[in-house]
């Protein structure tokens, strides 16, 4: 029989990975109150973790304040030979990371793998790309003076994060706030402290300063709140739901804090019907069913051209149907368990919403309403309209809904009607076509004839309510930096 998910982290290689303490200012702080991690597969508990007090956000401030005199003060290569080290770390315990990662999310081992170098490219990436935060000298406006501008640390940054990509989510923001010179709190999803915390031991063996990266677990309310009501906290950094970043938006805003946001997607995947049929199905598989579906880039409109409308549901229908669900720790598994059972339900009410309204169950449990605990069937919906949840809503779960058209303005008329504006898909044969119709989608991110696009080096980030700033890439910095502007006068001789 296979081991459970609690046997399996309590038998990890480098048993120092798994922690239960929150790491403030250098220290495990241990609290009475804990609460319980799950194996989202089997609700096996797997670990208690503690619970901060929310009067610990003022040690974690305390120790960042302090930290960041000296942590400013290091050269930016410096700063990148310790994040360095924390690539390195992260990358020789893959396995383990991503064991933990699987046994608290759920998403297969192979996926959790790809995560943990995906969480480590951030590392790497802006280890390097402190040494390019480039200030400018500009032609004088005055006589007899000379004016630049300098890059310099915003301060202390709160990062929030979601459990859908516990570790990237946290390498993406942290990375480029140590690299730029601020040190980091960070405020892990309930449900994915653990892999939090093991990045925080990783942190720790590189020889980051205590102070400079800190994880705080416990009740997000409150902890939150509290970060963003204290002035030294200069800037807030947040993944999750367009619902929660609306709220903690309004919170920093009484003191002014610098906002970066990685919000909600909605993802049209536009077909026409001169793209090559295997590509598209092989495009559409990865970009709706990755991550079980969670994942803010997930295809969720798949909007195919009417001539090859039928022929792409058959081919698709029998690609889904192949679907292998399971325990994400048993490696034949391709689809896990939802992380919550809120988001199995939503996604058993926008099927139930889309059969009611006329959709047809291509692939997936014909009693919709049945309910499989944190499991969902991967589920193809046919002849899907606009006006049904599935078209107006994020999904994130294994559900694919397939919406027919019949032109080029209508479908992007109809790809923009959204408030999301996070990734887009169009796949063509006509290249020519593939860059208008990119040109013309009100979304931050668009792969052309590719279902992945993601990696260190673009600008991740969306338009509209799917968020502010981009995260990676040279820009990654700029949600961390203030620019200073100096004017040297008098200058005559
Ligand atoms: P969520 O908004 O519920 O939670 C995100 C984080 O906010 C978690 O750490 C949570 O503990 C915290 N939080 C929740 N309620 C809070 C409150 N009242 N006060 C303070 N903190 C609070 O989102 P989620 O369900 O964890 O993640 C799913 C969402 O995240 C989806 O909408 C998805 O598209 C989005 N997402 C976006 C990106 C991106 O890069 N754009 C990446 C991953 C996920």
């Amino acid at each position: 029989m296979q081991m459970t998910a609690k046997a399996r982290i309590l038998s990890l290689s480098n048993s120092a990975l798994l922690r239960d303490a929150a790491y403030v200012g250098g220290d495990w702080l241990r609290s009475g109150e804990t609460a319980s991690v799950q194996d989202p597969a089997s609700g096996e508990p797997i670990a208690a973790v503690a619970q901060c007090p929310v009067e610990v956000v003022d040690i974690a401030v305390a120790a960042a304040q302090a930290a960041f005199v000296d942590w400013r003060a290091l050269l930016p290569r410096e700063r990148g030979a310790l994040l360095s080290r924390w690539g390195t770390l992260i990358r020789q315990n893959v396995e383990d990371l991503a064991t933990i990662l699987t046994c608290e999310q759920g998403k297969p081992l192979v996926e959790a793998r790809a995560e943990i170098a995906y969480a480590a490219e951030f590392v790497d990436w802006f280890a390097a790309e402190g040494e390019r935060a480039y200030g400018e000298t500009l032609p004088p406006h005055k006589r007899d003076s000379q004016i630049f501008v300098k890059v310099q640390p915003v301060g202390i940054v709160a990062a929030v994060t979601p459990w859908n990509f516990p570790c990237a989510m946290i390498t993406r923001k942290a990375a480029a706030a140590l690299a730029a010179g601020c040190p980091v709190i960070v405020k892990p999803a309930d449900e994915t402290p653990l892999s939090a915390l093991a990045l925080a031991q990783l942190a720790e063996q590189a020889g980051l300063p205590g102070g400079v990266f800190q994880v705080l677990t416990g009740e997000p309310g409150p902890l939150t709140g509290a970060l963003l009501a204290a002035p030294p906290v200069r800037a807030l950094s947040f993944t999750g739901s367009t619902r929660v970043g609306r709220l903690l938006s309004g919170q920093a805003a009484s003191s002014i804090k610098l906002v970066s946001m990685e919000l909600g997607g909605h993802a049209p995947f536009i077909v026409f019907d001169d793209a090559r049929l295997d590509s598209v199905v092989q495009g559409a598989l990865a970009a709706k069913f990755a991550t079980s579906g969670q994942d803010c880039l997930a295809a969720n409109r798949i909007y195919v051209q009417r001539r090859l409308y039928r022929d792409f549901v058959a081919a698709f229908a029998a690609e889904v149907s192949r679907l292998k669900v399971g325990h994400g720790l048993d490696p034949a598994t391709q689809i896990g368990p939802m992380t919550h059972a809120g988001i199995a339900q939503n996604c058993r009410r926008q099927i139930a919403d889309a059969v009611a309204g006329g959709a047809r169950v291509v692939v997936g449990e014909r009693d919709v309403m049945s309910d499989g605990g944190n499991f969902v069937s991967p589920t193809l919906l046919a002849d899907v309209a606009d006006g049904m949840l599935i078209s107006r809503e994020e999904t994130f779960g294994p559900v694919a809904a397939i919406l027919p058209f019949d032109d080029e303005d209508e479908v992007i008329g109809r790809a923009n009607a959204s408030e999301m504006g996070l990734a887009a898909y169009v796949y063509t044969d006509d290249l020519r076509r593939g860059m208008r119709v990119s040109d013309r989608l009100e979304y931050g991110m668009v792969g052309v004839n590719t279902p992945s696009f993601t990696g260190a080096p673009i600008p991740f980030g969306g338009w509209k309510q799917s968020g502010l700033g981009r995260e990676g890439s040279r820009h990654g910095l700029n949600a961390f930096t203030e620019l200073k502007y100096v004017c040297l006068g008098d200058l005559a001789a």
